[in-house]
C-alpha cells in the first residue's frame, strides 16, 4: 500500500506503532481521507481498527490511518458519515497546528463497554480510552463489576 502523503508510520511513544506528520498542519486542514470499508453490526468482521459511524454501522479503517494512536488531548478529529449510497467515508482532520515531525492522535471516544486502559500520558489523560461523558458510567461499572479486563491485544505492540 503506498505511503499516504504528510502521514509515515513509525514506533510509537504512546502505544505499538502510530503516525506521524511530514509536513505541518493548520487546524481544519484535512490530513487525510481514510480507505476503508462499511459494515454492519449483523455481519461484524473486524472491529479492532474500525470507527464507528452511526447505530450499527462501522468503518473498517484499510490504510495508514489505522495506526494512529488516541489521545485525551488530540491534534485531529474523525469526521465520518454514510454516503447515502451503501457506503460511507471518513476523513482525518487537524484540530490544532500540527508540526512535521509530531504524532497524529484523535479521541477514539469508546463506550464504556469497549474501554481500555490509556496511556496516552498527555496531562488532560482519562486513564481510560473512553469517551469524556462515557467516563461517570465506566467508573460505575468499574465499581460494580471490578476492573475491566485488559483485552488481548494481538499483532503488533
Ligand atoms: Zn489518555
Amino acid at each position: 500500500m503506498p505511503a499516504i502523503p504528510g502521514l509515515r508510520v513509525i514506533r510509537s511513544a504512546i502505544d505499538g506503532y502510530g503516525v506521524v506528520a511530514t509536513r505541518d498542519f493548520a487546524p481544519g486542514d484535512v490530513l487525510t481521507e481514510v480507505d476503508g470499508v462499511m459494515w454492519r453490526e449483523d455481519e461484524l468482521v473486524d472491529d479492532r481498527y474500525s470507527l464507528w459511524i452511526n447505530d450499527g454501522v462501522y468503518f473498517d479503517m484499510l490504510d495508514q490511518t489505522r495506526w494512529i494512536n488516541h489521545s485525551c488531548q488530540p491534534n485531529a478529529e474523525i469526521e465520518a458519515d454514510e454516503d447515502g449510497r451503501g457506503g460511507a467515508w471518513a476523513r482525518i482532520v487537524a484540530i490544532r497546528p500540527i508540526r512535521a515531525g509530531e504524532e497524529i492522535t484523535y479521541d477514539y471516544a469508546f463506550t464504556a463497554e469497549i474501554a481500555e486502559p490509556c496511556r496516552c500520558g498527555t496531562p488532560a489523560c482519562r486513564k481510560w480510552i473512553v469517551d469524556e461523558e462515557e467516563l461517570p458510567r465506566l467508573m460505575e461499572i468499574l465499581r460494580e463489576q471490578g476492573p475491566l479486563e485488559d483485552p488481548a491485544r494481538p499483532g503488533v505492540e
